[in-house]
């Protein structure tokens, strides 16, 4: 133990002295029974054995050295990184990290949908890979944490592997998704629902999005060549900071996402009447814009009238005609609906959609509702959760257990096969900003819950 916390981060050698001294006096198979409650996994196959080995850790300056050196590339005058998908910043950084991970033993490749994938053989040759990663490219005038921590991270976690000769049953791929941030466009590949209209887009770099899979090495002629099924991977592990102030707030250093939630996408259409504001009497109006008014209150009202953590927005209005002196005829509004539970947000639409009829009956307009946009929740996988939750008590480090309310590219690979989330604290919930920050000791500690989720993924999934 204490060549462990020989290697720690003086944060983490400071938690891991308490757990010790917590841990003084309980036996091997009190701590096993522990971890039988904690996963509520009871086949799982942890043994004493595992609990007391001091877990293996991933070489923590090396990994906050990468951030740094990652964080030039598309470096802003504020701090922060617009390295925003299929930019000269975003080739550049995709070439450095294909090194960083040739150092780490691997052997990167370009897919077709133009992810980069590494995969490292396991003893087992009919394994099914474990998969773990994320993604670098940014939103403009982004942050360094958003994405980089996760994709060091795994590729750290791999260094770490062929460092200490640990072979694992499963193959692994180590992959960093390309452009996430644009929609998610190359795990939807995996998932096979990149369409031609989606190639046709523009994206932030001014490219289309066909364009742009081909100036990072892709072919999107052939997507579904990169098209994998149900099954096709033993589990996929993610390692993400917040995002949001939860963990930072209540000082927990990891987070186990319970899921990413689901959204809901309406386009609003309130019409009244356009009529002269200075010859319309008060009571023979009928205002589109005052009914708008009251609907987003009603929005507000309804989604928090019950406990849970669902959220609801409009974000955008616009007024017609648009003018000082004529009563609003018409007005266009969004709604926007978030939960991890897909009924809970059909649930509160349904009671909006209601309630506005009735503003409507009172005010002499009408609603109406089109839906642009619907995703469905990706709950991770309880087993992966307590996989997580045990790697995170191995090392001393607290846990709680929250949703994640942006979304990520482990929802489409909740589709493929068993995934979990890890979070690290965000300073003060910013994120999508310069000032994003993640702390470095936070940084090494999801890292190393990366890794022994990893490893006992491998021990405990088929
Ligand atoms: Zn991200």
């Amino acid at each position: 133990m204490s060549d462990s916390l020989a290697r720690g981060t003086d944060h983490a050698r400071s938690m891991e002295e308490k757990h010790v001294t917590d841990r003084r006096g309980f036996t091997k198979s009190c701590l096993a029974a522990i971890a039988a409650t904690v996963t509520g996994w009871p086949q799982i196959r942890l043994t004493p054995r595992h609990l007391l080995q001091p877990p293996i850790r991933v070489n923590g300056p090396r990994l906050n050295q990468s951030l740094t050196d990652l964080s030039r590339f598309g470096a802003n005058p504020q701090g922060g990184v617009s390295r925003v998908a299929y930019s000269d910043a975003d080739r550049d950084a995709r070439a450095w990290i294909m090194d960083l991970m040739r150092a780490a033993k691997l052997d990167p490749r370009i897919d077709l949908a133009g992810n980069i994938v590494a995969r490292r053989p396991g003893t087992d040759a009919s394994a099914k890979p474990i998969v773990f990663g994320s993604h670098i490219d940014s939103v403009p005038e982004g942050g360094n944490y958003d994405g980089d921590v996760g994709s060091l991270s795994a590729i750290e976690v791999a260094r770490t592997l062929a460092e200490r000769g640990v072979v694992t049953r499963h193959p692994l791929e180590v992959v960093i998704f390309q452009n996430e941030e644009g929609g998610l466009v190359g795990s939807r590949a995996w998932i096979g629902e990149v369409t031609a209209r989606d190639l046709a887009l523009t994206s932030r770099s001014g490219k289309t999005i066909a364009d742009g899979i081909r100036f990072i090495g892709g072919d999107p002629t052939r997507l579904a060549e990169v098209r994998r099924s149900p099954g096709d991977i033993a589990g996929y592990l993610e390692l993400h900071i917040e995002q949001g102030g939860t963990l930072d707030r209540e000082h927990i250093p990891i987070g186990v996402v319970e899921g990413i939630v689901g959204i809901g996408w309406w386009d609003v259409t309130v019409t009244g009447f356009a009529n002269h504001a200075g010859t319309t009497p008060m009571n023979e109006r009928h205002d589109a814009l005052l009914a708008a008014a009251k609907f987003i209150e009603l929005v507000n009202r309804t989604v928090t009238s019950e406990p849970g953590r669902q959220v609801g927005t409009v974000g955008r209005i616009q007024a017609l005609p648009g003018a000082p002196n004529v009563i609003p005829g018409q007005v266009l509004l969004s709604l926007e609906l978030r939960d991890l539970d897909a009924a809970k947000i059909e649930r509160l639409y349904q009671t909006i959609a209601r309630e506005a009829e009735r503003i409507g009956t009172e005010s002499g307009t009408t609603f109406t509702f089109r839906e642009t946009n619907r995703q469905a929740p990706a709950l991770s996988d309880p087993r992966v959760r307590g996989l997580i939750a045990d790697a995170a008590k191995s090392l001393g480090l607290a846990t709680k257990v929250l949703p994640s309310g942006a979304g990520h590219d482990a929802q489409d690979m909740a589709r493929l096969g068993p995934m979990g989330m890890i979070f690290v604290p965000s300073v003060a919930g910013v994120s999508h900003a310069p000032r994003e920050l993640t702390r470095p000791e936070d940084v090494v500690n999801g890292a190393n819950v990366l890794l022994g989720s990893l490893l006992q993924m491998d021990r405990t999934v088929a």
